[in-house]
């Protein structure tokens, strides 16, 4: 067992680090790139009178390709006149957005998005399983966080994530109105997860989230202090008004100029690092760094799924409750949570619940056991509840 001290920290993140990109590198190599997306035309040739066929010619499109955008059932359906499809600015959109879905199609691997999800599955199953039964070790958490990275990053890759639907099916349907149908199969499994068992997803199967959490977990010793620096709580009024405005910002500039702000900075290509150009890397170091220090710096001032996940959280079935017969008020809970959420359940001032990560350090470190993941309904504490110590 290594002993957490600032140096040992260092290296451990370093190691990190590199074994994620080293062995990403390879994963990558060994799955065989498929195209990020297949290249669109700059401009459409659209002439009055002009056949399909002719349309095909002017704009270099393949039978086959002409085939999938106009829906064409015989050979001599290529004569139709593209008339026949409606105004020249109709047929842009309806070749821009044939073409957007058909990229889509084209790259994708759908052997590893489909091993992905059944892992997926699996994984979180046996980690609600354990983590019911039993408490979690500072070495398990980290064990599972690495598994975690291990699998559904540097394993299977950047593609899908939950982010990814999020922020794919905003910026494809912004920029070509279309809609990925699998895209959104794959959102709504993710916020079926969040639904049924709280933010496991984003917890234990998250790429970038798992990543950022054994960040934390490195910088952090078993008594839940920091080993380098302080690890600091940002408000969560601050970090979701960030948040709120980056999805706001991130969905005008792709309607307008369809241009994807997060794509140069996505730390998820993290586990494609091949992909990662000069200002992505200054971000997405400075963003890891930053998580020896802020619990999930991503998840809470950027993520687009952060916040959509935060809002399927307040009807989720499973969420953290204190009982308050047999809570003693040490706020040991609200000590130990890596964020604001704790504290922000006990004191139930009204104020908005922050995203909770399902870490069960909280339940952990309860002295009299009062935490519980469950159906239960959150209850009030008692008037005077904290005073009393
Ligand atoms: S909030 Fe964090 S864990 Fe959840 S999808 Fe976003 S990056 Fe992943
Ligand atoms: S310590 Fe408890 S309340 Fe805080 S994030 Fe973890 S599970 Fe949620």
């Amino acid at each position: 067992m290594i002993k957490q001290s600032p140096s040992s920290t260092i290296v451990l993140f370093i190691l990190l680090i590199v074994i994620v990109i080293g062995l990403s590198l390879l994963s990558d190599r060994i799955w065989g790139g498929k195209a990020e997306k297949l290249p669109k035309p700059d401009t459409l040739i659209i002439e009055k009178g002009m056949t399909i066929t002719q349309f095909g010619q002017a704009n270099a499109f393949p039978n086959q390709v002409l085939k999938t955008i106009f829906d064409l059932q015989t050979k001599s359906d290529l004569d139709n006149k593209l008339e026949k499809y409606g105004t020249s600015d109709q047929i842009s959109m309806l070749v821009l957005k044939k073409l957007a879905l058909a990229s889509e199609h084209s790259s994708k691997n759908w052997i590893k998005i489909l091993v992905k999800f059944v892992l997926w599955a699996f994984f979180l199953g046996i980690v609600y399983l354990i983590f019911n039964r039993r408490k979690i070790t500072p070495q398990l958490r980290k064990w599972l966080l690495f598994a975690a990275v291990l699998i559904f990053g540097v394993g299977l890759g950047s593609d899908p994530s939950p982010m990814g639907t999020v922020k794919d099916a905003i910026h494809l349907y912004g920029t070509t109105g279309a809609i990925f149908p699998p895209r959104m199969i794959a959102l709504t499994v993710f916020l079926v997860f969040v639904f049924l068992v709280n933010k496991y997803i984003c917890a234990w199967g998250c790429q970038v989230g798992a990543l950022q959490d054994l960040i934390f977990h490195i910088n952090r010793t078993d008594k839940h202090k920091a080993v380098i620096g302080r690890q600091i709580k940002l408000p969560f009024v601050l970090t979701n008004t960030l948040r709120i405005a980056f999805l706001g910002l991130f969905t005008l500039v792709a309607f307008l100029w369809g241009f994807d702000i997060i794509e140069p900075i996505d730390p998820f290509k993290v586990f494609k690092p091949e992909h990662i150009v000069f200002t992505g890397g200054i971000f997405i170091t400075l963003l890891l760094v930053a998580g020896l220090f802020i619990y999930r710096p991503w998840c809470h001032l950027f993520c687009p799924f952060g916040l959509v996940g935060w809002l399927i959280e307040k009807i989720s079935r499973v969420r953290v409750s204190v009982d308050y017969e047999t809570c003693i008020a040490c706020q040991k809970c609200a000590a130990a949570c890596p964020s604001t959420v704790m504290g922000a359940i006990l004191r139930r001032d009204k104020k908005t619940i922050p995203d909770c990560f399902s870490c069960y350090t909280c339940r952990d470190v309860c002295p009299t056991g009062s935490i519980r993941f469950s159906r239960d309904k959150r209850t009030l504490p008692p008037a005077g509840h904290f005073e009393k110590r």
